[in-house]
């Protein structure tokens, strides 16, 4: 799916973890954390990615952004290729300013000792967005004041905030830095469902203020639809389903995928829907089986869905689905 304009670009990326060995000559295994996900984000768009926990979607974002190395694939941020530059280069380091990530927990990367307003403005001063503390100081206000919290906030420390003043904090402190491209990995998740709704409102407003294009990250779909233009579903390090936001009700999705969507809470009134339920764990990423990675827990699996590992299909315009359900080949022999 090579798309010139995308403003990120991921292709064939891969990221292995060796296991430690119990004896020596032990054969290396790896846990497959991400393997093999080429996807791309548009300018502008909000991209969900979900999953079970395990299925990589950390480790996904972890490694587009440089945060640990890749084991293969590429990445291209408008247009060219960051992979390639050596950690330290100064053009990675700019590149680098310009995609934030935004933690479930902010707290764990507030220092405890430093007050919001330096923990914000200095960042600020070594990337060049203020030519002076004070300048740094007086936008760094502005920022607090657009996510919804007092200037005074400035001079307190970390641990007199709640959760989501917490996660407000973390956002001034992405948007300090100018950025385009803002992972946010469940960033919502330890929230309180009140808090949340908040939370994600003000993700949206702020993505028209700056012009923002997300990556959310989450494990809860009802969660990551509601802010998503488009969703990607991993499953156990891979790429299961990319689909727009309508088809995700379509005829046409992984079974994964509808048993995610078959889990999302329906008011009362709604007529109730069948809940498919998903035998088992997700299970482990070492050394995966052949074949379909979802084929234990399926609950449409056929022979082949152990033996052959299906391709990512066009099932529908701009809707990819990984699944013999969907291969015309095989539909017309059955
Ligand atoms: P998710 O964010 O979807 O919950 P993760 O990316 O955290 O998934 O994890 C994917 C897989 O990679 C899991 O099996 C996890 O145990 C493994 N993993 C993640 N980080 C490491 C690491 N640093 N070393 C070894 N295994 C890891
Ligand atoms: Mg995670």
């Amino acid at each position: 799916m090579p798309d010139s304009e995308a403003l990120l670009r991921v292709e064939h990326l891969s990221k292995f973890f060796p296991v430690k060995k119990h004896r020596l000559f032990e054969e290396q295994s790896y846990v497959h954390a991400v393997e093999d996900v080429s996807f791309s984000v548009n300018a502008g768009e909000t991209l969900g990615i979900v999953g079970e926990s395990g299925s990589g979607k950390s480790t996904l974002a972890r490694t587009i952004l440089a945060l640990t190395p890749s084991t293969s694939g590429d990445v291209y941020y408008q247009g060219e290729k960051i992979t390639d530059f050596k950690v330290g280069h100064a053009e990675q380091k700019r590149l680098r300013s310009q995609m934030q990530m935004i933690f479930q927990d902010p707290y764990a990367s507030l220092n405890p000792k430093l007050k919001i307003g330096d923990a914000i403005s200095e960042p600020m001063l070594a990337n060049g967005q203020a030519s002076s503390r004070a300048e740094a100081e007086k936008k760094t206000r502005e920022l607090l004041e657009v996510v919804g919290l007092r200037p005074e906030v400035f001079d307190r420390y970390p641990h007199e905030f709640s959760g989501g003043q917490r996660q407000r904090i973390g956002i001034v402190r992405a948007l300090a830095v100018n950025p385009k491209l803002m992972f946010c990995d469940e960033s919502v998740s330890a929230l309180d469902v009140s808090v949340q709704a908040q939370v994600l409102n003000l993700f949206n407003s702020l993505k028209n203020e700056f012009n923002l294009t997300y990556v959310f990250i989450g494990h809860d779909l009802s969660v990551v639809r509601y802010i998503s233009d488009r969703i990607l579903v991993m499953y156990l390090g891979k790429v299961m389903e990319i689909t727009g936001y309508d088809q995700l009700f379509s005829e046409k999705t992984h079974p994964y995928t509808q048993a995610l969507v078959s889990a999302i809470p329906e008011p009362s009134t709604a007529p109730r829907k069948n809940r498919i339920i998903l035998e088992g764990d997700i299970p482990s990423a070492v050394n995966p089986p052949k074949g379909c990675r979802f084929c234990q827990r399926c609950f449409k699996a056929m022979p082949e869905c152990s033996e052959v590992e299906p391709e990512m299909r066009e099932v529908e315009p701009g809707h990819f689905v990984r699944c013999h359900l969907y291969d015309p080949k095989e539909a017309n022999e059955r």
